[in-house]
């Protein structure tokens, strides 16, 4: 069975009520691929909106979790929490989660851990600074990330995982990295998988990248073997998100 195609919208700390629900609703209106899978990931305070509002065949994703199932932890969301509010996903691990909030790969892992073992499933995100690109250690860098989470996960685990490959230099600042730069990527995250996990693992697991990507880029960088689909910030607050999800077609 081929990976299906995988586009998710990460809303990031933008809209409020209104903006959110015209969003859904010109998504909920708008003709879509139906081979792919689209996951839409707002803030956390309009989870339970955006569910409410989204066409069932959309799923809603956190766009962060706790590692703990409850108790004294001021501002964090539970896994058990998401799953209440009937949240099928969560992102983890996201750049400015790991550069401005400093989480480590530990962390990451033992939060990833966690929502898979609660019943969410998870977008990872891993990817390398401008400076270790630079200094040749992408492959190192997204290596060390994926190892970390290998050292908590059963090889079963991954099942429930997306791994989205997405290069901090190419985060919100329009540099879209080329389709050979993405495609040298994931075709070392999936022959890390073969190697390190399973060769099922390998086949099934959606490898998807995000960094500017834009209704202008996508088509070029969705041949591309192994890029199972996006990861999209900025362009998925637009109209723009639709041709991302049918990038595919
Ligand atoms: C992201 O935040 O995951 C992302 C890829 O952002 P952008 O598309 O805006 O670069």
């Amino acid at each position: 069975m081929p990976r299906k195609f995988f586009v998710g919208g990460n809303f990031k700390m933008n809209g409020v009520a209104d903006s959110l629900s015209s969003i859904v609703a010109n998504l909920n209106a708008a003709q879509v691929d139906p081979n792919t899978e689209v996951v839409i990931a707002p803030p956390s305070l309009y989870l339970l909106l955006v569910r409410q509002l989204a066409d069932p065949k959309f799923a809603v994703s956190a766009q962060n979790v706790f590692d703990k199932p409850n108790g004294a932890f001021t501002g964090e969301v539970s896994v058990e929490q998401l799953r209440d509010a009937k949240i099928d996903w969560t992102i983890v691990g996201h750049s400015e989660r790991r550069t401005i909030l400093k989480e480590d790969d530990d962390f990451v892992a033992r939060k990833t851990k966690a929502a898979i073992e609660g019943g969410l499933n998870v977008i990872l995100c891993i990817g390398e600074s401008l400076e270790d690109r630079e200094a040749d250690k992408t492959l190192d860098v997204v290596t060390r990330q994926l190892n970390a989470v290998a050292g908590v996960l059963s090889k079963e685990q991954w099942a429930k995982v997306v791994i989205a490959y997405e290069p901090i230099w190419a985060i919100g600042t329009g540099k879209v990295a080329t389709t050979q730069q993405a495609q040298e990527v994931h075709a070392t995250i999936r022959k890390w998988l073969a190697d390190k996990i399973s060769p099922e693992a390998s086949d099934n697991t959606r490898v998807i990248y995000g960094g500017s990507v834009s209704e202008k880029n996508c088509r070029d960088l969705a041949k591309e073997p192994d890029v199972d689909g996006f990861l999209v910030g900025g362009a998925s607050l637009k109209p723009a998100f639709v041709d991302i999800i049918n990038s595919n077609i």
